[in-house]
């Protein structure tokens, strides 16, 4: 298949990109850096040195003659974007490319504008440029868990059947999102479940929980071909800022009381799950969801199995229960369902001592690149 990766740079998208390339697609990558830039914005980095973009491509073209065409822009410009589907002529647009911090978006107005506009208007212009260029296209969208929040009742696949005085329908399931950023993704499931009823395009919606991990086989294959690794306080997500908290001496910061409850997967299981979406695709007019993840844990939960395996590798680590910076609740009911990728085939890489120790070891060798200061939160929600 021809397969755009849009945010192809990114954590979540540059081992997908190799992924999809290595199962023999014929993949690109649209990325307009942005995500590099704000490292700089917040005097931040990646655990793992990263090469640039360009180097990426090229080293993986040197060691499996597999080509990646890169285009360097902007989703948000549409002239730019709609150059490249008529080029590509995508059979399948999996779209990695927004804001993606929740912190971040919650950092003052200027952020919280800059997450919606630019992860609103590049979903839409997606949308336009599917229908108007490659109507056949299939449209992969990565949304969030976090859209649903925390509901007292268990979370459904993107619908819920309702009996309402005597009536019965099938609604999508409702959404109570937990930041600007959450928002955003709310905003986005909208307008493609719209787009897809009114001009009959396909889209699968992948609310992917948390993602933790670092590394695939592809970009195991040498250190230029590495995955960035988040930890600061803003883009880190719960179990990998833990294991680097572990290693450089501080305590794993669990905010509040840690009952908060979430679905988790392992980059190994993403790639995966998007190589399934691609093969399988949603038919003409369907807005599909499929929640992506494999297994829930409580943040104290995380923080725990991160402090043992810390102690066997010789790292002594306390857990501290900061005052939360998020408004959230601590302890809730929780329980999502993620039947219908495993229906398709998925077979779950799960949480094991052993994962969390490679990322631990992974970590070590980099520790002299965590900057200290930006481990703990610095944007609160109020
Ligand atoms: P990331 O920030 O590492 O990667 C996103 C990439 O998109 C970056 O390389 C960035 O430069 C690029 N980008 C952003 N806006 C763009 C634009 N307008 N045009 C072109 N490129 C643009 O994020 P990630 O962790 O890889 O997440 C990827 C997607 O998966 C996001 O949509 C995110 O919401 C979703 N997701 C991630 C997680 C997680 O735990 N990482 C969990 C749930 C959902």
């Amino acid at each position: 298949m021809r397969i755009i990766v849009a945010g192809g740079d990114g954590f979540c998208g540059w081992p997908t990109a190799l992924y999809l390339s290595e199962k023999g697609h014929d993949v690109s990558i649209i990325d307009n850096g942005v995500r590099r830039k704000i490292d700089n914005e917040l005097h931040s980095n990646s655990l793992t040195p990263i090469a640039s973009l360009e180097e990426r491509v090229a080293k993986w073209e040197e060691l499996t003659g597999k080509h990646i065409t890169v285009y360097d822009g902007d989703l948000v410009h549409y002239d730019f974007l709609k150059e490249i589907l008529r080029k590509e002529k995508p059979d399948a647009f999996v779209h990695f490319a927004e804001q993606r911090s929740a912190p971040y978006s919650m950092i003052d107005r200027e952020h919280a504008v800059y997450t919606q506009e630019n992860n609103v208007t590049g979903t839409l212009n997606v949308l336009f440029g599917i229908k108007e260029v490659v109507p056949d296209c299939h449209l992969i969208k990565l949304g969030t868990l976090g859209e649903y929040g925390t509901p007292n009742i268990p979370i459904e696949e993107g619908y819920i059947e309702i009996k309402h005085k005597g009536r019965k329908d099938t609604l999508p399931f409702p959404k109570q999102p937990g930041s600007f950023y959450h928002l955003s993704k709310v905003h986005d499931s909208h307008n493609i479940m719209f787009a897809c009823k009114i001009w009959g395009i396909r889209a699968t919606d992948l609310n992917q929980g948390i993602v933790y991990g670092l590394e695939t086989e592809e970009t195991q294959l040498d250190p230029v071909l590495t995955n960035r690794l988040d930890y600061d306080g803003v883009f880190g997500t719960a179990l990998n800022r833990f294991i680097i908290q572990s290693t450089v001496g501080y305590d794993l910061t669990v905010y509040g009381k840690g009952g908060q409850t979430r679905g988790f997967l392992n980059i190994k299981d993403t790639v995966r799950c998007i190589e399934i979406a691609a093969e399988n695709p949603a038919d003409f007019g369907e807005f599909r969801v499929f929640n992506q993840f494999t297994e829930q844990f409580s943040v104290a939960d995380l923080a725990e199995k991160v402090q043992n395996v810390a102690k066997e590798e010789g790292f002594e680590t306390k857990i501290a229960n900061l005052e939360n910076p998020r408004v959230e609740l601590e302890e809730h009911f929780y329980q999502a369902e993620n039947t219908k990728l495993k229906d398709l085939g998925l077979e779950p890489h799960l949480l094991t001592e052993d994962v969390i120790r490679d990322v631990l070891r992974t970590v070590i060798k980099h520790k002299d690149r965590v900057i200290e200061k930006n481990i703990l939160p610095s944007v609160k929600w109020k």
